[in-house]
């Protein structure tokens, strides 16, 4: 377990002090997958080279399983990195790239051999222990540089955008590899990507960043049905975020209203907004369009466009209010139309700003 407390890291000395994270504090859990998500410039590079060790905290510490590493050197940390560029030795063998680190650590030599053949194994590059490495193709020396990191068996593996390099088919095939390698080795993997398909379909858990700090930390799922801040919203993808008022609460539930229909009982990110103006999110695919005048719509609006990808039409409209959403539906209407727009009140949810 990683246990990242209360971490603040400022670049510079005095004014003007670049602060790339502020009291960032997260629970990395033991054997996961976890991915670290947000826009260029927000922290995750800065978060991962802490963790490493490359970098010291400003304020706050790290520890690894209990025990703080802030005095360990990146060397004597339980940790390997896999950085963007592979910074592989072109000139040498696959094998002796992944056995490298191996033989730096003074292993025995039959136990560097051993570990060359697991891994070659581990990443299915039998075939090409003894190919330099500047006569592979990009997704093979994906592959040695992630031997490679394994080599030491690691506890903590980091990866800094390890795919950013390889085309989009290559991207797809690798990253269901990664997913069966974090599997099989049970090593905890902390993935760096600014993403968000790339996220959702390999992490266990997922922490969104903006701007030095952690928005969010969950599954895949809670991360994309139960965004808890417009920011998140946003930045996962196509969530439609639109205005309503907040009435009050009942239980759990957010009661809101749209300024048309009856009043919804919902989900809420928090049960301590003031009730006034509220930002719900509204998922494309849980959308209903209905005929302007009828009785059962939340929302009305004008279609702006329809674009046809395959398993359905993705629909804009202009709400009245003048909000743009996304409705993902079977049969388009045409560009003008107006039109009632009705959502399952159970796949709403009432966000914090
Ligand atoms: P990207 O996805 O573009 O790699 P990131 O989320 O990994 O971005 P970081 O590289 O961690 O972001 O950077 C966070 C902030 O800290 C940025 O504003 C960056 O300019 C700043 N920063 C990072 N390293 C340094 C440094 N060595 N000196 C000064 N500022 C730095």
């Amino acid at each position: 377990m990683i246990d990242v407390r209360h971490v603040t890291k400022r670049f510079g000395i005095g004014a003007p002090a670049v602060t790339a994270l502020g009291d960032v504090s997260l629970v990395i859990p033991e054997g996961s997958f976890f991915t670290l998500l947000g826009p260029s410039g927000c922290g995750k590079t800065t978060l991962l080279r802490l963790i490493a060790g490359f970098e010291l905290p400003s304020e706050g510490e790290i520890a690894l399983d209990g025990d703080p590493i802030g005095h360990l050197a990146p060397h004597e940390r339980p940790v390997n990195t896999v950085f963007q560029n592979y910074a592989l030795f072109p000139h040498m063998s696959v094998a002796r790239n992944i056995g490298f680190g191996l033989e730096m650590l003074k292993r025995p030599k039959s136990e560097i051999s051993t570990t060359i053949e697991e891994m070659l194994d581990l990443v299915q590059l039998g075939a090409f222990a003894s190919r330099r490495v500047d006569q592979l193709s990009g997704g093979q020396q994906q592959r040695v540089a992630l031997a490679r990191a394994l080599a030491p068996r690691p506890k903590v593996l980091l990866l800094d955008e390890p795919l950013s390099a390889l085309d989009l088919k290559l991207r797809k095939g690798m990253q269901s590899e990664l997913k069966r390698l974090q599997h099989e080795t049970g090593i905890t993997f902390v993935f760096v990507t600014h993403d968000q398909g790339e996220a959702l379909a390999m992490s266990d858990q997922i922490a969104v960043m903006s701007a030095g700090a952690v928005r969010q930390v969950g599954t895949p799922e809670q991360i994309y049905t139960k965004p808890q801040s417009r920011f998140v919203a946003d930045f996962i993808g196509d969530t439609n975020i639109v205005k309503a008022d907040l009435l009050g609460y009942e239980g759990d539930r957010a009661l809101i209203h749209f300024g048309e229909g009856e009043t919804l009982a919902v989900h809420a990110a928090s049960l301590s907004l003031q009730p006034g103006p509220v930002h719900v999110a509204m998922r494309p695919e849980t959308i209903s369009i209905l005929d302007e005048g009828a009785e059962t719509a939340l929302l009305r609006g004008s279609v702006i466009d329809s674009t046809y990808f395959g398993a359905g039409s993705q629909m804009r409209l202009r709400l009245d209010d003048g909000t743009e959403v996304i409705a993902q539906v079977e049969h388009p209407r045409a560009p003008g139309s107006r039109v009632g727009l009705r959502c399952d009140s159970a796949m709403l949810h009432v966000l914090e700003d």
